[in-house]
């Protein structure tokens, strides 16, 4: 087991002893609003190799850079308006934006794998306060097993990657659920690299104009978390059910009428209410639960695709496509 430190009762402590981890070039468990981070210093190339390790990620990929807030973030990398807007409009936020990396930005090419952008965030609350105090970025992936669910609580962290780190920052469950969005401006037009927690109607709001999506083809190429298997439960997943057979976990979203409902083994509400931002907080949790109640199957409701569903059902898509 690692080291739980909860950062609301000992804020003080959680800090000191982050920043003296990180800076022996260890990875910890972090909280941010999206998920739990296995983060560690991006300009340390043993640390980020930890990462991966930790992971079990088969292959380097390039990891988001989480800064403390917008002035730390020019210190690494040249926004263009767009980007600009977009970090003062949401940082600290769920949205990762894709941009050129500053030469000698002193982030480590294993934090970037080698190209010549960079993926940057600012999360809200305890993160940006720890990066403040570190004045280091921190390179973070999800804190869970490569391939597998996210961990949206401290004790998924500690179930998952307990016996490979040594401290876990505990803040409670992670309120928005789901990952950041990642967009990346090019030529004035701004690309969806990946669905997530700031949805892309908000973002078009704020830029005036409509975002350019990729194909689905294509996008296997640009993002780990677009690897077609991903977020992957130890049960299969199928989607858009609207019934239930035997050895089946339902977890449904609103009120669906779903036949045979009394045959499945568990059922989860994601929202009762249909509130999309409820339900991507719940996602993962639920998912790890429905895996836990020994179903065969996890089957789901349908969730509609319109602002917070969209990475809801990008997330779903990959827990239910084939296994490697
Ligand atoms: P994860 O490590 O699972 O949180 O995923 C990080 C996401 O950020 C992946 O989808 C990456 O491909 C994406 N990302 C980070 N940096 C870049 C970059 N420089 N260019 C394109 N995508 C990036
Ligand atoms: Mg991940």
């Amino acid at each position: 087991m690692a080291r739980h430190i909860d950062i609301l009762e000992n804020p003080e402590t959680a800090i000191a002893e982050a920043t003296t981890t990180l800076a022996e070039g260890l990875p910890i468990g972090l909280p941010t609003e999206t998920v739990y981070g296995l983060a560690a210093d991006a300009t340390n190339p043993a640390a980020i190799a930890r990462i991966y390790e930790t992971k079990g990620r088969p292959r380097f990929n390039p990891l988001i850079c989480h800064m403390s807030d917008l002035a730390m973030a020019e210190r690494y990398a040249v926004f263009d308006p767009i980007s600009r807007k977009l970090a003062e409009a949401f940082w600290p936020g769920p949205l990762t934006l894709v941009l050129p990396l500053r030469p000698e930005s002193g982030i480590h090419p294993l934090a970037t794998a080698g190209l010549d952008t960079v993926g940057i965030r600012v999360p809200q609350g305890f993160a940006g306060a720890l990066i403040r105090a570190f004045d280091r970025p921190l390179a973070a992936p999800s804190a869970n097993t490569s391939g597998k669910i996210s961990a949206t609580s401290a004790d998924h962290v500690d179930d998952d990657l307990g016996e490979r780190i040594s401290l876990i920052l505990d803040a409670g469950a992670s309120v928005v659920g789901v990952e950041s969005t990642i967009v990346k401006v090019e030529d004035g037009e701004i690309r969806l690299l990946r669905p997530g927690g700031l949805a892309a109607s908000e973002i078009e709001r704020v830029a005036g104009k409509a975002l350019k999506r990729k194909k689905k083809a294509s996008a296997a190429i640009e993002a780990p978390g677009m690897l077609a298997s991903h977020y992957a439960p130890g049960a299969a997943v199928r989607l858009d059910a609207t019934d239930i057979s035997a050895n089946e976990a339902l977890i449904r979203f609103g009120t669906p009428d779903i036949a045979g409902i009394e045959r499945a083994i568990a059922v989860l509400d994601l929202s009762p209410s249909g509130d999309l931002s409820e339900a991507a907080a719940n996602l993962f949790d639920f998912m790890k639960r429905a895996d836990a109640s020994g179903a065969v199957t996890i089957a789901f409701s349908h969730i509609p695709d319109e602002g917070l569903g969209e990475a809801i059902n990008d997330r779903l898509r990959r827990a239910a496509a084939p296994r490697e």
